[in-house]
Order: structure tokens, then sequence, then C-alpha cells
């Protein structure tokens, strides 16, 4: 069974081609023109897709040595996302998918970000049921997963997502967007207790990072008034220390997760969980608190169609498929 997958909910278009579940190819353009604008400028991201489409969605058959009539479903994002780029991504797939005579698969991008758990290596996925601490650019959430499609949302950000919280703190420190891999970068050489910053007070299994993005924000202020390079020469402690804060609130939240359902099986996905940091907490949390946890490979926790292919599959092997009259919805819900 072979499905090519289609990814265009933000910035990055990216197509797949699975053939069972195995990845044959997962082609990723990045949009670079946003990095200038300090975030992600949504008619310029719908512009860039309709140009990326076509290019990326061939080069994932020719990678895959697969071609268009082999193909057995094409799975694409309808939401949640930015309408401009879902629309892109889903008037394609609805169009190939209509030449071909084959079926059109619509997926939810939250489920996916959880279920490239699945691409691959399924011995090694997540067993039922498991936790999944969700941290993207858009979410923040603890997410209870019962089977593939049963997902029920424990606790979440009453604000910002956890990725907003790297990229704006990142921006209030001079670099480029999206920021929370340069954070992460420069916190390797720093010391993460250099700098205090406080955690949110709100509910056990809630998150909140706009109270952390202005107490950076005043910090910074403060301290460049005292010294004007204050940036510049201690730009490791500062990102150390914010990213410490971000992953020591993750923790405390899982931990809150974990002493109410019981469920020791815990996942992570998104791009945040890219973060070395969080990866390593959570590698430490096998150790210290008997957890089995769940770790995605490095290229599947930011926004990939890989994700969205193996969803599209597990909903083939289902037969869960979309009419023709499915349409791109901005904002989507994990549980629907
Ligand atoms: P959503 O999935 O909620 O719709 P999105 O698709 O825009 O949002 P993702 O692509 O899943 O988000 O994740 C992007 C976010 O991940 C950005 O905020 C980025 O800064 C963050 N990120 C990526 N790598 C790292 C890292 N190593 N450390 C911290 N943050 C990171
Ligand atoms: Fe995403």
């Amino acid at each position: 069974i072979y499905i090519l997958g289609i990814e265009s909910s933000c910035d990055d278009t990216s197509a797949s081609v699975i053939c069972n579940g195995k990845v044959l190819s997962n082609v990723i353009a990045n949009q670079e023109v946003h990095s200038k604008y300090g975030g992600v400028v949504p008619e310029l991201a719908s512009r860039a897709h309709q140009q990326n489409i076509v290019p990326v969605v061939q080069q994932a058959l020719v990678q895959a040595k697969v071609d268009k009539k082999q193909l057995s479903a094409i799975a694409f994002t309808k939401g949640p996302g930015l309408m401009g780029s879902l629309l892109v991504g889903t008037s394609f797939a609805k169009s190939l998918a209509m030449g071909l005579q084959i079926p059109l698969i619509d997926v939810n991008h939250m489920q996916a970000h959880i279920l490239a758990h699945f691409i691959e290596d399924d011995t090694k996925a997540p067993p039922f049921p498991f936790i999944c601490l969700t941290i993207s650019g858009g979410h923040t959430q603890i997410v209870k997963v019962t089977n593939h499609f049963k997902m029920e949302v424990l606790g979440e950000t009453i604000d910002d997502a956890v990725g907003e919280a790297f990229d704006k703190s990142a921006k209030i420190l001079g670099l480029p967007y999206p920021g929370g891999p340069l954070i992460d970068k420069y916190a390797k050489l720093g010391n993460p207790k250099a700098y205090p910053f406080t955690k949110p007070k709100v509910g056990d299994l809630q998150f909140s990072f706009s109270g952390l993005k202005t107490g950076v924000l005043y910090f910074i202020q403060k301290q460049l008034k005292l010294n004007p390079n204050f940036i510049k020469e201690n730009l490791n402690d500062i990102c150390a220390s914010i990213q410490y804060t971000i992953v020591e609130i993750l923790m405390d939240k899982l931990k809150n997760a974990v002493k109410q359902t019981n469920i020791k099986h815990i996942a992570i996905a998104g791009g945040v969980s890219a973060n070395s940091e969080i990866r390593n907490h959570l590698q430490l949390a096998e150790k210290h608190f008997g957890w089995s946890t769940y770790i995605p490979k490095f290229e599947y926790t930011t926004d990939n169609a890989a994700m969205i292919a193996i969803t599209g599959y597990l909903k083939y092997l289902n037969k869960t498929y979309a009419d023709n009259s499915v349409t791109a919805k901005a904002r989507l819900k994990v549980t629907e």
C-alpha cells in the first residue's frame, strides 16, 4: 500500500511517500522568507506553498521511486493551521486524488504529530494507553491516547504555546525566527541556573507561557540599561536559563499527569520535542521515576509529511476516507 502524504499547514511544504508504513521519501521545503519578519507571514506562506507544491510532490515520488499510478491513496492536512496555507495542500490533494481516482484521506495535523511515533519500527511505538505531551509552535497539550484515533486532552495552555515562548524569547534576544532551535544551540554552552525566571501558577495540568515571555522582556530591558552588551556577553547563560525554566514547567506537568492517570508510558511530540534538554529530561525520567518514555526521531518532530502519510495509512486500513466535499479547517481540535 503506497500512501502520498501532503503537509502545508504553516510555513513548510512537505510531501512523503510511504509503503506499508515505511517511509520511502519525506521532502520538506522550508520557507526562508519569514525569518526576517520574526514570524510567519500568512500571505507569503500560501504563495510559497503554491510555488513549492508541484516540485515537492514530484521530488517525493522520484525519491521513493514510485509512479503516481501506483499510489493507493492521498492523505493531506485538513487543519489546524493557516487557512491560506491549508487550502493549497487541500485543493492539490483533492484534484490529484480525483484525477487518479483513488481515495482521499483528510488528516488532523495534531493527531499526526502524535502518530509520528508509529512511523517505521512500530515495536518501538508507545503502547496504549499512553500520555503524549504535544509541544509545538501553536499547541501545548497533555493528551491521553487510548488508541490511534481516540485522544483526550487532559490539559493545555491558557495562552501562548511553548514554541511561541521559545520563539518570542529568541526575538527579544535579537535572534531570527524560528528561534527555538537557536536557544537550544546556545543553551548547550550556558549555565541553566544563571538567571532564575518564575514559573506560572496555573492548574495542575494547565500551562501558561505569556508571563515567562514578559519576564524575559523586563529582565533583558533592565539588564541592557546597566550594560548595553548584556545580551552579547551572556547569550549562552540567558538561553540556558530560559530553556531550563521551560523544561522544568513541562516536566512538572507531566509528573502531575502521571499522578492523576497512573499511566507511565510517556511520549512527546511536535516541533519543540526536537529540543535536546526536554529529550534529556525525559530520558532521565526513565531512571528517576520508572516511566517508559518515547521520543520521536528528530526528523519527525517539526512539520513533515511522513507523519501525515502514516496517519493516512492508519485511516486507510480503517477505510476512513474523506469525500470530495471536504474542506480545510483553520481551527480543528485534536479530538476531531
Ligand atoms: P502546530 O503543530 O501547533 O500547528 P507548528 O506546526 O507551527 O504548530 P511545529 O512545526 O510542530 O509547529 O514546531 C515548530 C516550533 O518548534 C517552533 O516554535 C520552533 O521554534 C520549535 N522548535 C523546533 N526545534 C526546537 C528546539 N530544538 N528547541 C526548542 N524549540 C524548537
Ligand atoms: Fe505542527
